[in-house]
């Protein structure tokens, strides 16, 4: 299915394309390879960009999106809000549905962002020298995707 995107989901969906290219060039140069990407667009208009870190210690391993969120907070504030997510993972092969974030991402996505935070998902292919954009991508809100979100219990 080919989403619908407003302008500044399609700006993002961009910015995100040019960056997972970039980036895989510069790990594939390094000796590296393809990982999961996220990106962020925040309330103040600046985007974010994450990749996941992988761990030997599973634990120690953070997620691309929040490596994205924890940038936003780190130049902006904990009360900055996030307004969409882009996420691109890596695949041999298409997939029926791309991956969505984790559960943890989920909340902290929920935690900075509003019911109506955006995330879209989407997959790429490494092809010989270039990494190629598969068109269908899936788009939910916050809320779809995490609709009875955590709450901390208050004690007085
Ligand atoms: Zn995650």
């Amino acid at each position: 299915m080919v989403i619908q995107l407003t302008k500044e989901e399609q700006k993002l969906v961009e910015h995100a394309k040019g960056a997972v290219v970039k980036y895989n060039k510069q790990r594939h140069e390094k000796g590296g390879i393809d990982t999961i990407y996220a990106f962020v667009l925040s309330d103040s208009g600046k985007i974010y960009d994450g990749a996941c870190l992988e761990s030997t210690i599973g634990s120690g391993s953070i997620c691309a999106e929040r490596l994205a969120i924890g940038s936003m907070v780190l130049e902006e504030t904990y009360k900055s809000k996030i307004k969409i997510v882009v996420t691109f993972d890596p695949v041999p092969a298409e997939k029926e549905y791309s991956s969505t974030p984790c559960g943890t991402c989920r909340h902290v996505i929920w935690e900075h962002g509003t019911p109506d935070t955006m995330i879209i998902c989407g997959q790429y292919i490494q092809r010989e020298n270039d990494w190629e954009f598969l068109p269908k991508m899936e788009k939910y809100t916050i809320k779809e995707l995490y609709p009875k979100a955590y709450e901390q219990v208050k004690w007085d």
